[in-house]
């Protein structure tokens, strides 16, 4: 017989380890049920975060939407890039051809750096467009972004990396930097548009009636700022002859030539146009009749230089006039007249 008090602590060992293991799983239980409510949490706060980075970015895309032309855009970008950069100094650079264009230059407060200092960081994230278009390129002092869209390098936006950008927030500053190069790409587009109408398509310069605005634009900016402004005319000599000689298409292919010339020559400021037929006029601002010289001199020497065509029997030739506008001279026919009579004098002396 087992005595009642023996038994009696043997019931009762066995039910404090079973109270002991009931409270061990219990709190095996709690502890799980904490840390899936942790993760919980940091899920939704995940969540949260990229909610409203999608959000920042819609209304950053919907604010783009209005920006029609560079002033507005470049004022929607100092509105709302801070809501990605923060206080961090931020630029952007644009790029059409091998050309740069400062579209904004530093966001925040701060030194201004010259875009002669922005230019080298922009042609090495330009570089590295494949690995840096994300996440960007980070050189000793900004994190660069390349602008691509649809394929086409449209420029490169850039950070002052101080304070650090988080991962976040490098990622986020990616994804606003893709919708700024398809807002860039959009105005480019907007704007060879624009021009397709106002260019003569065989020699791709203006037509007429775009460069006698212009001429009128410039002659006022030349007085308010009291900068130089010349201007410069010049027809193909004996062109009815080339015409004669070697047919209509080949006097086009001559024409289309020349235009390809006219960009090799003048700085990308100059505005060049065909004035009608075989005659050209050219805008120079900022270019005293000293220069406006040299710049016909070096016309006339590249003209006569273009390599031909085989079938063509001799070089062209061109006869030039230059004038430069007189201070506070307002009157668009005056000036044109001329240089008109400049470049009949240069034909009547003996052309090219
Ligand atoms: P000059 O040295 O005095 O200027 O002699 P020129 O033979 O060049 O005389 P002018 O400038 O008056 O001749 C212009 C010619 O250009 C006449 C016209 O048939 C021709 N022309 C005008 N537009 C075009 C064009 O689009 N294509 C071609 N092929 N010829 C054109
Ligand atoms: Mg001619």
């Amino acid at each position: 017989m087992v005595p009642a008090s023996v038994f009696k602590s043997a019931i009762l060992g066995i039910s404090a380890i079973l109270i002991a293991t009931f409270v061990f799983h219990q709190y095996r239980r709690r502890q799980e049920s904490r840390t899936e409510a942790r993760a919980a949490a940091v899920e939704a706060a995940q969540a949260r975060v990229r909610s409203e980075e999608l959000q920042r970015l819609m209304t950053f895309s919907q604010a783009l939407v209005n920006a029609l032309d560079r002033p507005s855009l470049q004022q929607i970008l100092c509105r709302t890039l801070p809501t990605f950069v923060g206080d961090r100094e931020c630029w952007v650079l644009t790029r059409q051809g091998q050309r740069w264009d400062s579209l904004l230059q530093e966001v925040a407060a701060g030194t201004r750096r010259p875009v002669e200092s922005l230019e080298p960081l922009a042609i090495r994230a330009n570089e590295s467009v494949e690995s840096a278009q994300q996440r960007g390129l980070s050189t000793e002092t900004d994190i660069c972004f390349p602008l691509v869209a649809g394929g086409t390098p449209v420029g490169v936006m850039g950070i002052w990396n101080t304070p650090t950008l988080t991962d976040a927030e490098r990622h986020a500053v990616g994804a606003a930097a893709a919708v700024v190069a398809v807002a860039i790409r959009n105005l480019q587009l907007l704007q060879e548009l624009r021009e397709l109408g106002l260019r003569d398509g065989l020699t791709g310069c203006f037509n007429r009636a775009h460069t006698l605005q212009a001429l009128q634009n410039e002659l006022q900016r030349a007085r308010r700022t009291g900068r130089p402004l010349s201007v410069l005319m010049f027809d193909i000599d004996h062109f009815k002859t080339i015409n004669d000689t070697s047919g209509h298409l080949h006097g086009d292919a001559v024409l289309a030539a020349v235009g390809r010339q006219l960009n090799d020559v003048l700085r990308s400021t100059d505005v060049r146009c065909r004035y009608g037929g075989d005659e050209f006029l050219v805008i120079l601002p900022d270019t005293s009749v000293l220069g406006a010289q040299q710049v016909a001199d070096c016309l006339r020497r590249e003209i006569a230089n273009l390599p031909l065509s085989r079938t063509m029997p001799a070089s062209v030739t061109v006869s030039l006039g230059v004038t430069a506008v007189l201070p506070g001279e307002l009157d668009v026919s005056t000036v044109i007249a001329r240089a008109d009579e400049a470049l009949y004098r240069a034909k009547r002396a003996g052309r090219n």
